[in-house]
Parts: C-alpha cells; sequence; structure tokens
C-alpha cells in the first residue's frame, strides 16, 4: 500500500488556504443528517465535539471519566504557543515553524507544521473569546514567556494552570452543545473497540464502566482524540488512566501506528523516591524560562546546596549551550542531565537528579514575582518533597512525559481506514521526533477547533445519507469479542496483580527503550517484553466481576494493549538505525554526544500495519521531503 498523506501543492503558505477551497463542503441543511462519534474528551476531543456540533453535526462524545473535565488536559501547566509576536521579539509564523521543525529533528511533515504555526493565532483568539484567563501585563496584552527549544515568547499561559482553563473553555463550548442537543454525552464508557464494515470505519463498541454493559455505536465517522500511551512506562508523568487501548483497537482493525518509538522524556520532573511510587510530578517547562540548573563540579560531592560556592558549581547547560542555556529543547536537557549524573555528580538521596535553583531569580526580579509566575507549581514541588524552592533549589531528573507516535494520518487527519480520524496526541503527526513545549496544547486544538470541521465534510459529503444503525452483525461480532476478551481476563487464575505486571514492563521499557538505546538491549527488551507478556496471560489475577465498577479489569484491559504495544515500540526503535529527538541510540552520536541523524536512509515516517498476533507487523514508509528548512546538524550552541 502506498501512503498518501494528500499533502497539497503550492507554496508552503498557501497549501492550507487552497486545500480548504477545494475540500467539498457540507450544506448546513445536510450536517444534522450526519452522526459523528468522538472519543475523548481532552483538549482535542472536546474542542471537536463542540466545534462539529456548533456546524450542525450530531454528536456523541465518549471518554471513560466520569466527568469530561477530568481528560488528562487539565494537567497541562505550562503553556500554549502561538505566533501572535505581542512582544515584538522576532517572532513569526515563519519562525514558529522553522523552530517546530527544527526541533522534532526533521522527521516531521513540513506541510503539516506550517498550517499549525498559521493556525497557532487563531487558538489564541478563541480561547480569549470562550474566556481563558490567560495572564495579562500592565498593558492588558496578554503575558507570554520563552519555553524550551525557543528564543522569543510565544507560550501563552494561565499560571502554572493553562491546560484546566483551556479545557474548561473547551468542555463549556461542548457543554452548550449538550444543552442544544447535538452533543450526547456518554461518561464513564470505555471503547473497547473500533468497527470497519467494507473497509470504512462505522461505529465503536463500549463498556458502561459502572454497569459492564457493552454497547454498540453506530456514526458515519468516528474520530479518535484519546491522549498518549507513556503509560507504557508505568511510571511517566501521564494521568493514571492515560492508555493506548482506543488506538490499539483501531491498528488491529487497520489503522497504521506511525513513529511508536518517538517517545519524549521531559527533563523537569521530581525524581523517583520509591519502588511503590505509580507516577512521576512534572515540574512544568515554564521553571526552566529563570530556573537555572546546576550539580557540583566534583563527582560526589554530597554538600548541601547553599554549602556549595558559585565557582564549585557547573551550570552544565549554560556552559555546554550558550544561545539556548536552560532552555534547550527536552531531549537535549533530558540527555544532558542523564550524562552528569551517570557522571555521579546527581545530587539528593539517589545521585538521578539536578538541581533547578532560583535563587538568582529571586534576587533578580523578586520573591513576589515568581511567586506570581510560578506559585502553585511551588507548592505542588513542597507538598511533595516537603522541600521550600524558594530557600533550596528543586531537585529534577527526567520521566517520560510524552508521545510522538500514534496512529498515522494524513493531512485531512484521516487514518488509514477511511471514516476514521486521529487528533490531538494519540495521532504521530507535527512534532517529529521531539515535542517543542507548549505545543501539544496547540496541535490538540489546532486538529479540534480548525482542522477537522473543514477536513471531515469533504469525507461526509461523498458519503450520502444513508442512516447508519447497529444492525450490520459486525457490530455483534465486535461485541462478542469485548465479551470473551473480558471474561477471558477473569478466568486466569493467576497470582500476580495487573499492578505489579505492568511496573515489571515499565522497567524493561524505561531500561531498555528508554532515554538511551542500543541495538543489543531493545533485542533483549523484546525477548522479556514477549515473556513478561505470556506470564501476564497465565498469571495475572483479576479480581471481582464484569457486570459492575472493577478498576482491576479495566487495568487488566490497558495493560494488556500495551504488553503488545511494547513490543512495537522496541521493534521500531531497533530497525531506526540512527538518533533523532527523543529517540537516542548509543550507537550513532556526534562526538559531543549529541543525536546523530542518518537523513539519506531515515528520514521518513515509519507506519507500521496489523499482520494478526502471530505475524511481524509490516512496515511501509512516508518519505519527508525538506523543501523550506535546511535539513541540518541540530545544534543549540
Ligand atoms: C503533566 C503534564 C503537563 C503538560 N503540560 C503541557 C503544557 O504546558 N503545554 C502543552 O502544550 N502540553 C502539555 N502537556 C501535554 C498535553 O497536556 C497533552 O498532550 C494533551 O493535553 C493531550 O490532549 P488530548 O486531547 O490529545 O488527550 P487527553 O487530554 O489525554 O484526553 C484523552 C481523552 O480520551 C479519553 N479516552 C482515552 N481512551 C479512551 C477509551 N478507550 N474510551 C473512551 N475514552 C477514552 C479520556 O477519557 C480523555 O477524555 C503536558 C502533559 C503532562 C503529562
Amino acid at each position: 500500500m502506498i501512503l498518501d498523506a494528500k499533502i497539497p501543492d503550492g507554496p508552503i503558505q498557501d497549501k492550507w488556504s487552497n486545500h480548504k477551497f477545494r475540500l467539498k463542503l457540507v450544506n448546513p441543511a445536510n450536517k444534522r443528517k450526519f452522526n459523528i462519534i468522538v472519543v475523548g474528551t481532552g483538549l482535542a476531543g472536546a474542542s471537536a465535539a463542540a466545534s462539529l456540533a456548533e456546524l450542525g453535526y450530531n454528536v456523541q462524545a465518549f471518554c471513560f471519566h466520569d466527568s469530561p473535565r477530568r481528560a488528562h488536559s487539565i494537567a497541562a501547566q505550562g503553556g500554549i504557543n502561538a505566533a501572535k509576536n505581542y512582544q515584538n521579539d522576532g517572532d513569526s509564523v515563519w519562525r514558529l515553524f522553522y523552530d517546530t521543525v527544527k526541533g522534532g529533528d526533521y522527521r516531521a511533515r513540513e506541510a503539516n507544521v506550517y498550517r499549525l504555526a498559521e493556525l497557532s493565532v487563531n487558538i489564541i483568539d478563541q480561547c480569549v473569546a470562550q474566556g481563558v484567563p490567560f495572564a495579562r501585563e500592565y498593558g492588558g496584552l496578554l503575558e507570554n514567556r520563552s519555553f524550551g527549544g525557543a528564543q522569543v515568547s510565544r507560550t501563552f499561559y494561565a499560571r502554572g494552570q493553562t491546560g484546566q482553563q483551556l479545557l474548561l473553555g473547551a468542555y463549556q463550548a461542548m457543554l452548550r452543545q449538550v444543552e442544544l442537543g447535538r452533543v450526547t454525552l456518554f461518561p464513564f464508557h470505555e471503547m473497547l473497540d473500533l468497527v470497519v464494515i467494507d473497509g470504512a470505519a462505522k461505529g465503536i463498541v463500549t463498556r458502561n464502566l459502572i454497569t459492564g454493559e457493552i454497547r454498540s455505536h453506530a456514526a458515519h465517522a468516528v474520530l479518535l482524540a484519546t491522549g498518549g500511551y507513556g503509560n507504557v512506562y508505568y511510571l511517566s508523568t501521564n494521568a493514571k488512566g492515560s492508555n493506548a487501548t482506543a488506538i490499539w483497537r483501531a491498528y488491529k482493525r487497520g489503522a497504521f501506528f506511525a513513529n511508536p518509538c518517538f517517545t519524549q522524556i521531559h527533563p523537569t520532573c521530581i525524581p523517583v523516591s520509591g519502588h511503590y511510587q505509580s507516577k512521576l510530578t512534572l515540574m512544568s517547562e515554564g521553571l526552566r524560562n529563570d530556573g537555572r540548573v546546576w550539580v557540583p563540579k566534583q563527582v560526589g560531592d554530597k554538600r548541601p546546596p547553599d554549602q556549595i560556592p558559585e565557582d564549585e558549581r557547573d551550570y552544565f547547560l549554560e556552559r555546554k549551550y550558550p544561545a539556548f542555556g536552560n532552555l534547550v529543547p527536552r531531549d537535549v536537557a533530558a540527555r544532558s542531565i542523564k550524562e552528569v549524573c551517570d557522571e555521579g555528580r546527581g545530587v539528593g538521596p539517589t545521585g538521578m537528579a539536578v538541581y533547578l535553583d532560583f535563587a538568582d531569580a529571586i534576587k533578580r526580579l523578586g520573591r513576589h514575582v515568581i511567586e506570581e509566575r510560578y506559585g502553585n507549581l511551588f507548592e505542588m514541588y513542597e507538598r511533595i518533597t516537603n522541600e521550600n524552592p524558594y530557600h533550596t533549589p528543586m531537585r529534577i531528573y527526567p520521566a517520560v512525559h510524552y508521545t510522538m507516535g500514534g496512529l498515522w494520518v494524513d493531512y485531512n487527519l484521516m487514518t488509514t481506514i477511511p471514516g476514521l480520524y486521529a487528533l490531538g496526541e494519540c495521532n504521530f503527526s507535527d512534532h517529529g521526533a521531539n515535542r517543542l513545549g507548549a505545543s501539544a496544547l496547540m496541535q490538540g486544538l489546532a486538529d479540534g477547533y480548525f482542522i477537522i470541521p473543514y477536513t471531515i465534510g469533504d469525507y461526509l459529503a461523498g458519503l450520502g445519507f444513508e442512516k447508519v444503525t447497529t444492525d450490520h452483525p459486525a457490530f455483534r461480532q465486535a461485541e462478542q469479542e469485548v465479551h470473551e476478551r473480558t471474561k477471558k481476563f477473569l478466568a486466569i487464575p493467576g497470582k500476580r496483580s495487573v499492578d505489579e505486571i505492568h511496573r515489571e514492563l515499565g522497567r524493561v521499557m524505561w531500561d531498555y527503550v528508554g532515554m538511551a538505546r542500543s541495538a543489543e538491549g531493545l533485542r533483549n527488551a523484546i525477548d522479556r517484553i514477549r515473556e513478561i507478556r505470556e506470564e501476564f496471560w497465565r498469571n495475572v489475577r483479576v479480581l471481582g466481576r464484569d457486570d459492575h465498577l472493577n478498576e482491576s479489569l479495566e487495568k487488566a484491559g490497558r495493560v494488556a494493549d500495551f504488553l503488545e504495544l511494547a513490543e512495537l515500540i522496541a521493534v521500531d526503535a531497533l530497525l531506526r538505525n540512527e538518533s533523532c529527538g527523543g529517540h537516542f541510540r548509543v550507537e550513532y552520536q556526534t562526538p559531543d554526544g549529541e543525536a546523530l541523524r542518518d537523513d539519506e536512509h531515515y528520514a521518513y515516517v515509519a507506519a507500521w500495519q496489523y499482520q494478526g498476533d502471530d505475524q511481524p507487523p509490516q512496515l511501509h514508509k512516508e518519505p519527508l521531503h525538506f523543501e523550506y528548512v535546511k535539513l541540518s546538524q541540530r545544534s543549540y550552541k
């Protein structure tokens, strides 16, 4: 199969405008004849559901939470990018485009990234109009801060609660449509399968998490906006519920999975403190704007930070990358932190941490300014660590944070299954091998507010107005499979808890498929993942019944999927014989220890096609062409 990304022709600045003009339209009176399922009510899903309903379509929105507002997007702290250039500091659509392509280590599609930069300015207007309380400066304009990978201030924020405030905006817009009867909400429903009829997506099968009822829902198109799969590593900064099930089911029904190995490790998380920890807490990247990262110069220096004099400190990011300093992109910062810790210069009880120090910023700006900018984050840090960051530097270490891989989509956000779309973090698009900070919110909202409302019309306009129902035998078949799978979990007479097995998988993933990967380690990981998967199906213990709330059963389903996806991640990483962005293969580095790409052989999107449980997946390559941003070794010096 040849992957057609449907990238419009013409100059990059005109591609999206031309494309929009060429897309077929659905007459307003006909829109109400179409049903659209949206799975996920995070920023991507809620914005899509609200926008499509506003256009007049019938929307059914699903999430596994008790309230759509609990989607993981609520946790986003730092901010959202937009090329507004209020600061007059040299920003532009072109610069955001350039920074994003470069930041993604040249593994993203130019046309998509340009469109994202172009739409960024509309997103801010939309959100302000919805009442999102972005920070403002003295003159009343929206305030900006800078983020990793950029030398301009283009990140809009609402203290350390940007995701929450943006989600409230999208959620209100969606609820307005619920009130108008155009969106039907299905909270506490988990999508467990996708129904494909005559090659096109026609519905989903869900489990009601309270009653256990398994039910089909039909629609003319299905949109997945189900977030990232970082929890395959067990410990991550993601919400505990974030998982891969929806996209994994879609993969098994024929949607290609792109670049699964592109995982972002975020440099500024609170370090791991114990074996039974279930998640890691992110300290927003916005903090790197004012905080300085350092370790002692001496290996094994265990003195408290205030007893280490200035000239015995190594501000290693500022030393190695004078142009960007503490604001180098996440992959670069994360690797540098690992490096100094591996040298034995890490701080804190485990030695797996570096300092993020605000002493200078407090001296320069005053405590009140720092408090205004980051007060809630400082409070959160203190509650977790019992250390006051106004007096003693924070300790941070990298943790799994974001997955750039996901379902392959074309320029219209359609997967390889007609009628199935993927939006937000669950698709692979726009970030390449590394995501610049504050770009995920931007991409999720661009997808939901400004792209899908146009592109879905083109598909629906070609469908005709036939009613969709769940009468087709494909629905019964999928329901039956979901039932059987659920029963199978409960019937395993095993001894180990789902969490225990998940933790073991996470350890293998972190050790061999984490911040640094090698061919030998990846081969070992693939063997270990297969063993753990085999043990899971033989020895997991899932208590309770399937006809009421059963979190252990829910988790079992998600971990079973992680156990399959984990192998695909490792296989993808093993095949990519280069380093790029978040994918760092130790065999491929520059003399300075930076990621060494191989553009001749690997400037492509790796899109994997499922071939059956006992068959290796088939790789398809979408070549990437760089017409506007010159391919070069990334440098932040
Ligand atoms: C701690 C943290 C801080 C972050 N800070 C920032 C930031 O400052 N700026 C930035 O740009 N990005 C940030 N990110 C990244 C960003 O928050 C996410 O990428 C983004 O919010 C994902 O949005 P989404 O709509 O794609 O998915 P989510 O918000 O994860 O929503 C997923 C939705 O899908 C539903 N769902 C999933 N599977 C199923 C299923 N099988 N059945 C039914 N429903 C399902 C869930 O219920 C949920 O409603 C941060 C991430 C983390 C972890």
